[in-house]
């Protein structure tokens, strides 16, 4: 069935409040870019992607200048086909970046219109294998006192979460410890608890700080340094003694395949609005697979349910909102410490469109 229709669309999401982590400073708000695709038949498909605050219009732009020619009257159901016809025609101002973000939203739609018109759930098409998933909480938290980080545990702990993560980062690492060690010592001593550097560190801060955390039982440090030192993070893995979370910034499948090939990572983390879309997400989870690797994920996760719902190699899906739940008609839901795919046909995020009218940004 061929696509007849591309629209896309620029929304500014308010923050309830405003977040904080070691790298991004203070964010009050994100953007939100939407594509829709509809086929001759009238089906749709919807994808999405989502920047930290800024060049949200530029990604619009990408997919309406770039992408809309190549989608346009081309057969809906060749999804790999049409990703490498994308790849390429925005490859000379790519290989990552923004051009991920464009490509990444108009994928999902693919995917998007392809298990609605065969009446499946997204998870069932890309393989199907458990629709209820771990997951945790992703506190963004770095600047919260240790009263409010324990009070926001507890309130992730009534919600239903079994799984946190928290933030560190601060000035000094003896901080950072300290607040690690509250945090164990207000959870016990097996529950799974994350901690999340946002690229703070040089590599030997990496490693010293993995082993100030190493007596708190991590289940993972994240991002401990920035994502283009593979060598180093090979290093931190190795001599830090904690099991590493990268990906979230790794926009090809090429990053992902050099930073596994190089034992630089334990937990990779795609993040499936901003690595490549479903196609590029499920090509890294099952590489890491062939690793022997657990994968887990970043962002977006009321889609994300999907995709790890899909593997038999996911570990813990996060969750953080961003907000964006006030827009979207039936949020995901947590229960004992699971995430439910949802069993309707498609990725099942269904937007309320007359709602983000209301915060419509560029036109
Ligand atoms: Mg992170």
């Amino acid at each position: 069935m061929k696509i007849e229709a591309l629209e896309t669309a620029l929304y500014r999401i308010e923050l309830p409040v405003p977040l904080s982590d070691s790298t991004h400073g203070t964010i009050t708000h994100f953007e939100l870019v939407t594509v829709r695709l509809r086929d001759a038949d009238g089906a749709e498909g919807v994808g999405y992607t989502y920047t930290v605050g800024v060049s949200g219009a530029a990604v619009r732009v990408l997919i309406d200048q770039g992408l809309r020619s190549v989608l346009i009257g081309a057969e809906a159901d060749l999804i790999e086909s049409l990703w490498q016809k994308m790849w390429w025609r925005l490859h000379y101002g790519g290989r990552g970046g923004l051009v991920s973000l464009a490509v990444s939203a108009a994928d999902i739609a693919l995917y998007d219109l392809k298990a609605r018109r065969m009446g499946m759930p997204l998870y069932r098409l890309l393989g199907g294998f458990d629709s209820a998933v771990p997951c945790y909480a992703g506190g963004i938290d770095l600047d919260f006192t240790l009263d409010a980080l324990l009070k926001q545990t507890d309130d992730n702990l009534a919600k239903g979460f079994r799984a946190i993560k928290m933030k560190v980062g601060r000035a000094r690492l003896s901080e950072d410890a300290d607040r690690v060690k509250a945090m164990r010592a207000h959870l016990g001593a097996d529950f799974p608890l994350m901690a999340d550097a946002n690229m703070k560190w040089t590599v030997d801060q990496s490693i010293r700080a993995a082993r100030a955390f190493r007596d708190s039982n991590l289940t993972w440090l994240e991002e401990p340094t920035i994502p283009d030192d593979i060598a180093g993070h090979t290093r931190i893995v190795r001599e830090g003694g904690v099991p590493i979370a990268t990906g979230e910034n790794l926009h090809t499948l090429h990053e992902f395949t050099q930073m596994i090939a190089a034992g630089g990572v334990t937990f990779p983390e795609p993040d499936v609005t901003n690595c490549g879309g479903i196609t590029v997400f499920m090509k890294v989870a099952h590489l890491a697979e062939a690793y022997n690797l657990p994968v887990t994920s970043h962002g977006a996760h009321d889609l994300t349910v999907h995709l790890l719902a899909a593997l038999p190699n996911r570990s813990y899906l996060e969750v953080h909102g961003f907000g964006l739940d006030r827009y979207i008609e039936q949020p995901i839901v947590i229960r004992d410490g699971v995430a439910l795919a949802p069993e309707t046909p498609g990725h099942g995020v269904a937007f309320d469109w007359k709602a983000l009218e209301n915060i419509r940004a560029g036109g």
